[in-house]
């Protein structure tokens, strides 16, 4: 049963100590401002140059302690970020991936060791955000054997069971008007552009009473494998994105092509 109307979760990426703390800080106030209650996806040990924008900030934690607190739930996004690995993921987006084709061993070690870290600054993961949308069977086979049993991923308009663990799905990158179903938004609060912040405050102060927590949804329901209807309505979802995607690559290299002729 797809619940109508539609409800929204809101799910900020790549949160390190090292962003930048005022694009934080603009996202974050919008989470206070309207009472969010978001999956926050914290990189355990972040190694990623992109992501190293700022010196350490020394509240980060702190932070992210009172917002999961206050109702947000902790994402483990991954261990380093450095997505250097080019396995086939589950989900079947990206190319790169931390994860996805990664030995079995490798990978336990550091979910066990992404879990401890975030713990042992008093936060509380218990949802597997993958970077890039990557990961496959040996990745969930170590989550599993660490107690986390619900991913955030996949193009379906309600949760579903997949390989033994509950995902909730996570099909936007910017806010769209929806008639049904869970959508999950997620945003980048590094690189968040102006338009699209304001972009998004417009669209909370219209629905901000729609918006959920994955306690909610998870509360009372029991997540099934996809009726074949859902399962084609996915595969299709993930078509689109993957000819936009594509279509916004060949966009970008022949703007690169006549800036250079230029
Ligand atoms: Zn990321």
């Amino acid at each position: 049963m797809i619940p109508a109307p539609a409800e929204y979760l809101l799910r900020c990426d790549d949160l390190c100590p090292t962003i930048s703390p005022e694009r934080w800080r603009r996202v974050e106030s919008l989470i206070e401002e309207f009472k969010l209650q978001p999956i926050l996806a914290v990189i355990p040990d972040n190694r990623d140059p992109e992501l190293e924008v700022s010196p350490p900030d020394p509240s980060f934690f702190e932070r992210m302690r009172m917002l999961e607190a206050e109702g947000a739930i902790i994402g483990l996004h991954g261990y380093r970020h450095l997505c250097a690995s080019r396995g086939r993921s589950l989900v079947g987006l990206a190319r790169d991936s931390e994860f996805a084709g990664v030995p079995a061993g490798t990978q336990r070690e550091w979910i066990h060791e992404g879990l401890r870290i975030l713990r042992e600054q008093g936060l509380n993961p218990k949802i597997w955000v993958a970077p890039r949308h990557g990961f496959d069977r040996n990745t969930l086979e170590a989550l599993r054997a660490e107690g986390i049993t619900i991913l955030s991923d996949g193009f379906a308009r309600v949760p579903f069971r997949r390989c033994g663990l509950t995902w909730i799905p996570q099909q936007l990158s910017s806010p769209v008007d929806k008639s049904k179903g869970i959508w999950t938004i997620c945003v980048h609060p590094d690189t968040i552009c102006d338009e699209d912040l304001a972009k998004l405050r417009a669209f909370l102060t219209v629905h901000s009473d729609q918006f959920t927590s994955v306690y909610r949804v998870l509360f009372g329901s029991q997540p099934a494998t996809l009726s074949f209807a859902e399962r084609i309505y996915a595969g299709a979802a993930l078509w689109r994105l993957k000819i936009s995607r594509a279509a916004r690559r060949v966009r970008r290299s022949k703007l690169l092509r006549s800036s250079n002729a230029a």
